[in-house]
């Protein structure tokens, strides 16, 4: 039996992926040969490169004048590339701080120029989203992070900004409805919502790049890769197939639409227990609370053994939580089914009937 597999990240995948992926690499669309070692120029692998890139597109609904990338080096490079392309020499640009990935996007962009603080939640040690702030006029971009992976928090809605807008969705991509139009540029590591780590999705509006004078690394230069579609250099060529069985199987089952509703369900299981069950308390402000990442504390502490005993017997697996919170997170991304939320409720149940 498979564990009901919570785990933050690299997380898990539909099973039906698992089985496809693991044909391909011992026999690669009956051609004999493993998908990882014929050549990515060849018609079979240009193929699922350009199948991966049009999945993005349909199950975004990405418009003209929009490039969809496979890169590598996780979002974490995205951090430095992104002030690389958008940053004009000497230039700003405004950041949300709601998270360790937003600082450490913030770090990177400070070694280019002036890197803009908005609005901080470290406060409350990041347990909401800020909304009062202003983002000032001068700057070249606006950054935020659409879902907090750590801190479980997830922006509901996008502010205006008079500059461009960049967003980090790595752990949110693919599991509700965004209007990427709303966008200049999207990036995401694919080992939250799409597929294995080692690639990474961009989805980049063509005509805010060239625009930095700045001299780029060629590598770090989106340019260099939407030209050459993704083929550059060797792309990651399993993660880039993973990714595109995995978009494959969001859109055979409804798409977007569809996975947002089971999202939703999902969270409205597992919210809903945390607020019911008199044993835990949910760490992130209601509003706020991510679909994707929920944090939660057990309010006696004494009762951890007991209940990591339990959800371990019952066959869950990765609800420890992040050093900087504490307690327990349940990832509940895409392809985690109802079902698995179910048994962690149930576990928590049984804890409450135990405990009092
Ligand atoms: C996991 C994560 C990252 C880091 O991704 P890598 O691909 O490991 O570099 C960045 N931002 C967010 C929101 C994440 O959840």
């Amino acid at each position: 039996m498979k564990k009901h597999n919570f785990s933050a990240g690299p997380c898990i995948l539909p099973q039906e992926v698992f089985q496809q992926a693991s044909e391909a690499v011992l026999n690669f669309n009956n051609i004999d040969l493993s998908l990882i070692e014929i050549s990515h120029r060849s018609t079979d692998f240009v193929a699922v490169m350009e199948n991966a890139r049009s999945l993005v597109k349909e199950l975004l609904g990405v418009p003209e004048g929009y490039s969809v990338l496979f890169l590598q080096g996780g979002a974490s490079l995205e951090f430095l590339m992104v002030p690389y392309n958008l940053m004009k020499e000497g230039g700003k640009a405004a950041y949300l701080d709601t998270g360790t990935w937003a600082n450490k996007a913030i770090k990177e962009a400070s070694l280019l120029g002036d890197a803009v603080v908005v609005e901080s939640s470290k406060n409350k040690n990041y347990n909401y989203i800020p909304k009062e702030y202003k983002i000032p006029t001068d700057v070249d971009y606006f950054h935020c992070t659409s879902n907090n992976t750590i801190y479980g928090t997830q922006m509901k809605e996008f502010p205006a900004t008079p500059s461009l807008m960049v967003c980090d969705m790595s752990s949110d991509i693919f599991s509700k409805k965004v209007n990427v139009a709303d966008f200049d540029l999207i990036y995401a590591g694919a080992q939250k919502n799409m597929g294995p780590a080692g690639t990474t999705l961009v989805i980049v509006k063509d005509e805010v790049l060239g625009k930095t004078n700045r001299t780029i690394p060629t590598m770090l230069d989106y340019t260099t890769h939407i030209k050459k579609d993704s083929m550059f250099n060797t792309p990651p060529v399993f993660p880039v197939y993973v990714s595109m069985l995995t978009l494959e199987w969001l859109k055979k089952n409804g798409g977007v639409q569809w996975i947002e509703k089971v999202n939703k369900d999902k969270a409205d299981l597992l919210y809903g227990e945390i607020d019911r069950n008199p044993l835990f308390t949910g760490t992130a402000a209601v509003e706020d609370r991510s679909n994707m990442n929920v944090t939660f504390l057990l309010n006696d502490s004494s009762l951890e053994g007991e209940f990591n005993q339990m959800w371990q017997a019952a066959g869950c697996n990765g609800l420890k939580g992040h050093r900087s919170v504490g307690g327990y997170r349940a990832s509940m991304y895409n392809a985690l089914p109802l079902e698995s939320v179910q048994v962690l409720v149930d576990v928590m149940q049984e804890l409450e009937r135990k405990a009092l």
